[in-house]
């Protein structure tokens, strides 16, 4: 793994070891500090009381004046102690809040083999790295990293999703961590920050964070989205909100957003709710809280499953056929989204298919690949005869997330359908 992001810059330290570190400087130059203010009080009384007993006078000085003499120094001394202990102290600095970082990859963490190229690796730096390559994160929190994977997130898996769920879930329950950031390729940010929406039990925040630029690239954007990142996850007013992702200074609600551009800075929306907030140069502002239930009020957090259920998603388009929904039942399908045209519609075959899979105890949940707006029941598809669900306002990917935990509760059509009504 490369170790220097985000330009030539020297890495600053910011775990929290490092930190302490500076806490400590810090500490030693306010003691040298009180020292020194103390320190040439009393060797100037000293330096004093040499020049005013020069030799010749000295000579002529009497026991007793001499006395007197060491006697006031002695007493100037000790009020001089005495006002620096009676000074108002130092109020000791405000402790700092710990930040996790869980790294996974994604371009945020890649590296082009020539700057100024567009192709690049992600996941090619490792956590520590991209700390160390934000300027500043050691003001905000004492910031500690770890490698969960280190993946472009097109190849994101089950397996990587439960083993950040869990870690997410124990450092949820640790008094040590007030907040979370989740560093992810943008191309399935989505769907992950919507699984751990439904699968992370407490309210710290969980802010995922990403860059559309690798880290090598001139003017990157994950340095100042995984500062921003960081910055909302310390913040109190981003707790109990459901799990969070900043880009381009936004913050989104994981549920509502969605990459709709393929390169441009500005790719995450959220089309339907709007945005959680925004946050410029780490001040936050947020918005209404969400409605959707998430994380402590969802019934899916805590004990996340060693397994998750078989759910594809078939994609219609004009003259779509069957194939697509044979092939997913031939794969073990236990349910199936569809990214249907328009208002969750398709081809009368795909729709044939779909109805027969439903009768067979496949769940079919209706979806659209439009990109906004809800897929209501019963609509221009009788979705009570046919057996279908509606996914509301979810876009297929996140419809086969929620479809996914869904299944691991109960194969009634209703009852799914009432969860894609409250989540
Ligand atoms: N393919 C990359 C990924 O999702 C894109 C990105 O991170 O922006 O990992």
């Amino acid at each position: 793994m490369r170790s220097s992001p985000f330009g030539a810059d020297p890495p600053r330290r910011t775990t929290g070891s490092r930190l302490c570190v500076g806490c400590e400087a810090a500490g030693v130059a306010v003691r040298r500090r009180t020292a020194e203010a103390g320190e040439p009080q009393l060797a100037g009384l000293g330096v004093r009381a040499r020049h005013t007993g020069a030799a010749a006078e000295e000579d002529m000085m009497s026991t007793s004046s001499r006395w007197i003499r060491m006697s006031l120094a002695a007493g100037l001394a000790l009020a001089a102690v005495t006002a620096a202990a009676q000074a108002p102290k130092l109020a000791p600095a405000p402790a700092k809040p710990s930040v996790m970082i869980l790294a996974t990859g994604g371009t945020i963490a890649g590296a082009q083999p020539k700057p100024g190229e567009a192709g690049y690796k992600a996941g090619s730096f490792s956590v520590e790295s991209l700390i160390q390559g934000v300027p500043g994160m050691e003001k905000i929190a004492i910031v500690k990293g770890e490698q969960i994977a280190s993946i472009g997130s097109q190849d994101m898996n089950d397996a990587v999703w439960i083993k950040l769920a869990r870690r997410v879930n124990e450092l949820q329950a640790s008094p040590d961590v007030a907040g979370i950031v989740v560093t992810h390729g943008t191309d399935t940010m989505e769907e992950t920050g919507y699984f751990l929406n439904l699968v992370v039990k407490g309210d710290k925040p969980v802010v995922l964070v990403g860059s559309m630029r690798p880290a090598t690239a001139i003017s990157a954007d994950g340095p100042m989205n995984l500062y921003n990142a960081t910055a909302v996850a310390v913040d109190p007013a981003a707790r109990g909100r459901g799990v969070l992702a900043v880009l381009n200074d936004d913050i989104h609600y994981a549920r509502e957003s969605a990459k709709t551009n393929t390169t441009s800075l500005q790719t995450f929306h959220s089309p339907n709710r709007g945005l959680a907030g925004i946050v410029n140069f780490g001040k936050a502002r947020f918005y209404s809280p969400p409605l959707p239930k998430h994380t402590s009020a969802s019934a899916f957090a805590g004990a996340v499953p060693d397994a998750l259920p078989k759910v594809f998603i078939v994609y219609a388009y004009a003259n779509v056929g069957k194939e697509q929904v044979e092939a997913a039942l031939a794969a073990g399908a236990q349910g199936i989204v569809l990214a249907g045209v328009g208002d969750g519609n398709a081809t009368a075959p795909m729709i044939e298919a779909l109805a027969a899979a439903a009768k067979k105890g496949v769940v079919v949940v209706r979806s659209s690949r439009v990109g906004s707006g809800t897929v209501a029941r019963n609509v221009e598809l009788d979705d009570d005869k046919l057996g279908f669900v509606a996914a509301m306002e979810l876009n297929p990917p996140k419809a086969r997330v929620l479809l996914q935990q869904a299944l691991t509760k109960t194969k009634d059509v209703a009852a799914i359908q009432k969860y894609f009504e409250e989540y």
